[in-house]
């Protein structure tokens, strides 16, 4: 059997993470088998739904790495088979009239299927009233466009959300009426995405969107690492993975029956792993345009060495280029309460300090190696330790108390602007 397996947004919002969450797990399980991964788009919901929509939901896919195969389906276009179907279904009197409506009858029994995620979940006919299923103005109810379509793209396995368990003895009752009982496919419903307060995920939580979190600065690999883990483990604690090593351990068992918490804070965790591991040239596109944004425009080759140095301290793109502005451009360097408070435990050290490297780097080779040599010399020299030369420079050059390596931050900020930093420091003007 070939595995074919879909996506059905309605385009009536943006791409919400726990929609991307249920594509990407559709993806993954037809990457893994084998099978194909089609897309529908849901929008006989005309008011409601618009090509806006529809665009934004197809972008974040692409961002994420989200192919799929075949055609795009769109349901709006498929209504004369949804119409179809009801007037066959009240022709053979498995469904009636009512008030120009068209309702099936689910006959009393057990309805049941074995959840891939669930296992056997069980629902009695009679406590399932008899449902519309085309409207007197002979629109389709989604439950029926859904049946139709599932059976006409000859879909494998339905896996949604929990929030569809409800529709599924109803679309199964229309599997038997349309006598496709054979062609019922595997249905599995994913654990809904909660806010750390256990709460369904909204707005109040933060940002839903997928676009918001490219936005923000999150890399598409890390989104989609931190996509799967919602609701889905690999076994053991294994966290970081490719998408390559995503497709080759998924499987149904993986899938947790309970909620998945959406954890921003691990989110942005995840996304400094990929941060370190991406190379600069590679950062480069995604913070060029942010660098622009804040207003800077710096030569790709300061930018590049500019973002090497900070990738690894940074948790979103967004934060890299702030970093990188205050390497590069002066405007940009405020001193922050640690940086205040580390001078005010002693102005008069800080200065001194300050003043002797002042007078080291004036005249040292401007190169990494060098730099640190002249800096570890000079603390050898004053009988201190290392980091009591390096921390008053690192307060002069970006106003804070936490960066690359001194001799690393030296040597992107450049020697003129390093050298003017350190002296207005001392004239206590910058940072301030
Ligand atoms: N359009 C439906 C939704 O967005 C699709 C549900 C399904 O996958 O059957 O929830």
């Amino acid at each position: 059997m070939s595995i074919r397996v879909r996506f059905a947004p309605s385009p009536t919002g943006y791409l919400h993470v726990g929609g991307a969450r249920t594509a990407l797990f559709n993806w993954l399980y037809a990457r893994h088998e084998g099978g194909k991964f089609l897309l529908r788009i849901e929008d006989t919901d005309k008011e409601r739904s618009s090509e806006e929509h529809t665009r934004v939901i197809l972008d974040g896919l692409t961002w994420l790495g989200l192919d799929w195969d075949e055609a795009l389906v769109f349901q709006g276009a498929r209504i004369k088979r949804h119409q179809e179907t009801a007037d066959k279904l009240l022709a053979e009197g498995k469904a009636y009239l009512d008030d120009g409506a068209i309702r099936l009858t689910v006959p009393p029994g057990e309805i049941a299927w074995d959840d891939a995620v669930h296992g056997r979940i069980s629902f009695q006919g009679a406590d399932i009233k008899d449902f519309v299923i085309l409207r007197s103005d002979r629109t389709p109810l989604y439950n029926l466009a859904v049946v139709v379509d599932d059976l006409d793209m000859q879909i494998t396995h339905v896996l949604r959300g929990d929030d569809h368990i409800s529709n599924t003895p109803k679309q199964i009752a229309l599997y038997r009426a349309l006598g496709g009982g054979a062609a019922l496919p595997v249905f599995g419903h994913v654990p809904m995405i909660n806010g750390p307060d256990g709460k369904k995920l909204s707005k109040r939580h933060g940002a839903t969107a997928v676009g918001d979190y490219q936005h923000m600065g999150i890399l598409p690999a890390a989104m989609r690492n931190f996509l799967a883990l919602l609701g889905w483990s690999p076994g053991g604690d294994r966290e970081i993975m490719t998408r390559e090593e995503m497709v080759r351990l998924f499987s149904f068992a993986g899938i947790q029956q309970k909620s998945a918490i959406f954890d921003m804070t691990k989110l942005e965790w995840m996304n400094g792993q990929y941060l370190s591991a991406t190379s600069a040239e590679e950062l480069y596109p995604l913070v060029a345009p942010q660098l622009a944004q804040l207003g800077l425009n710096g030569r790709k080759d300061a930018v590049l060495r500019a973002i090497a140095a900070v990738k690894t301290r940074s948790r979103t793109t967004l934060d890299v280029a702030k970093q990188v502005a205050v390497r590069l451009d002066t405007r940009f360097v405020q001193l922050d309460e640690k940086g205040a408070k580390e001078i005010a435990k002693d102005p008069a050290g800080y200065k001194a300090s300050l003043e002797a490297s002042l007078a080291v780097l004036r005249r040292v080779d401007w190169t990494p190696e060098t730099l640190e040599q002249h800096l570890r010399g000079l603390a050898e020299q004053r009988g201190v330790a290392a980091g009591k030369v390096f921390q008053p420079i690192r307060i002069a050059l970006t106003g804070g108390t936490v960066s690359e390596p001194v001799n690393e931050l030296l040597y992107v900020v450049g020697k003129e602007a390093a050298l003017k930093r350190l002296e207005s420091a001392i004239s206590g003007s910058i940072p301030g």
